[in-house]
């Protein structure tokens, strides 16, 4: 059965990166009937930022890209962890580290080393300055045992390193990559336990993969390099390694790796500008991975349907705002009005009150600016544009809109009209717009450019006749009342 898992490090927030991982993972698992599950590294003490595991599971679950084993949240906001295989925090499987770091000690896999930080810090000085790659020098591998005990028995500082053989090709077979070589002489005699008890990321992984029976490793690309140390490990323990997946780095436009920096690399920064989660994952899915129809607007449970590991591109993802733009405003444009509103009222709450807090002009508003915005932050400037008193007209279109003919007898007739009206709605505002037509034969541009002129200033915008509704009878009377 597969078993898939996004191990995450918890420093803060999901990187685009991570979800697109996160969803891979938990696409092949679903695709199969296997098992995806959420595991936290958190064996770098130093980098662990307080409230992400609980962060990281709310935004994956907004997502729903949900795991079977690993830590939940409950009602309350408190994090409970689920699975057999558990904990799924390393920081809380530190004796099966040490246990496992023990045993290849025993069998000469691993060594004791008691370098300070001085000496490799020199080593790597002096390694650099020659050209060559830093790596450690296996000094302490050639320490007798008894110098060992007695370092031990003193109590100095030591972490546990993997010993390597000598100029030997590690080989694997990588699904994005297909066979891909790396020689031991190019690999470095990883820390795999660290002074302060903790293990690395390099043998933890190692350890849990194996421990919760994982079958897929899918992850970036950055650890392609590592992996030959990984398989190294396996073989020392007699195990059989996963089947390695590294997927190409999310690229911003600058064919750079995205950063916290560029403002566009944390999945919540997106969910809090007004992204629905359909569009972000639809979006983000395809970065890497395609329909075999080509069809780009799909759900998670439609590519699961479809989902295949082969199918994933070898050649670096950009990140393209203006495509996840399309399509978030695809998502924007289906959702039922009234389930948008709910959404819009969030981004107008406190500022645009007016809107925000009559139901019906809420509406109104939401159905006026669905097709206009590409994310729902965008709503508070069209609220404010709506709102606002109309502008100075300087344009050349617009001049000539104010200067129609018919204006003085369309405003006279539009403030009769309405002055008799107890509340403009959309059906009121299509009668009294009908009436104009019929009777007073202004139509067309003469009409809508005419009254619209009148009302905001501009001769294009959202539906005029719901802008009129949005902002109330006493408003545009005395909009029109200042026009004529
Ligand atoms: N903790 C690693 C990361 O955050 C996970 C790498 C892996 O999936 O093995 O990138």
């Amino acid at each position: 059965m597969v078993r898939t898992r996004f191990a995450p490090s918890p420093t803060g927030y999901l990187h685009i990166g991570g979800l697109r991982t996160a969803i891979y993972n938990y696409l092949i698992a679903k695709k199969t009937g296997g098992d995806y599950i959420l595991r936290i590294e958190d064996t770098d003490q130093t980098r662990y930022v307080e409230g992400s595991v609980e962060n990281l599971v709310a935004v994956l679950g907004k997502c729903n890209v949900r795991h079977a084993e690993g830590p939940m949240l409950d009602e309350n906001g408190n994090i409970y962890q689920v699975g057999p295989y558990g904990p799924y925090y390393q920081s809380e499987r530190l004796d099966i580290y040490a246990k496992f770091a023990k045993q290849l000690v025993d069998e000469g896999k691993a060594y004791y080393c008691f370098c300070s930080q001085e000496r490799l810090a020199a080593l790597r000085e002096e390694q650099t300055k020659q050209g060559l790659t830093p790596k450690y020098d296996s000094k302490c591998s050639h320490l007798t045992k008894e110098e060992v005990q007695a370092k031990l028995d003193a109590g100095e500082s030591h972490v546990i390193r993997m010993k390597l053989p000598e100029n030997e090709d590690v080989t694997f077979e990588d699904g994005v990559r297909g066979t891909v070589t790396i020689n031991t002489k190019d690999i470095d005699e990883q820390v795999l336990m660290k002074a302060d008890g903790f293990p690395t990321y390099h043998f933890a992984v190692v350890i849990d993969d194996r421990h919760m029976k994982i079958t897929h490793v899918i992850r970036g690309e950055e650890w392609l390099v590592s992996t030959p140390k990984h398989i190294l490990l396996y073989k020392y323990f007699g195990w059989e390694a996963p089947q390695f997946v590294h997927l190409p780095t999310v690229l911003n436009k600058n064919k750079k790796k995205l950063s916290k920096r560029d403002g566009s690399a944390a999945v919540e920064d997106f969910l809090q500008k007004g992204y629905l989660p359909e569009a972000i994952i639809n979006y983000i899915t395809m970065l890497g991975w395609s329909m075999p129809d080509g069809k780009e607007i799909f759900s998670l449970d439609e590519a699961a349907a479809e989902f295949d590991l082969g199918r994933l591109s070898k050649a670096g993802a950009v990140f393209d705002v203006d495509k996840l733009n399309w399509v978030n405003s695809h998502y924007i444009k289906e959702m039922p009005d009234n389930e948008l509103a709910e959404l819009v009222k969030t981004y107008l709450a406190g500022k645009y009150d007016v809107i925000a807090e009559d139901e019906e002009k809420l509406l109104y508003f939401t159905s006026c600016i669905k097709d206009r915005v590409s994310y729902l932050e965008q709503v508070t400037l069209e609220a404010e544009e709506m709102l606002a008193e109309p502008k100075e007209v300087t344009s050349e279109e617009g001049l000539e809109a104010k200067a129609f003919e018919t204006n003085p007898q369309l405003y006279a007739a539009l403030v009769e009209l309405i002055e008799k009206e107890d509340k403009l709605t959309p059906e009121v505002m299509k009668a009294v717009f009908k009436t104009i037509q019929k009777e007073y034969k202004i139509k067309g541009k003469n009409l809508y450019m005419g009254a619209r002129i009148a009302l905001t200033g501009e001769v294009h915008g959202a539906d005029i006749q719901l802008i009129m509704c949005i902002l109330g009878k006493d408003e545009v009377l005395k909009r029109i009342k200042a026009a004529m």
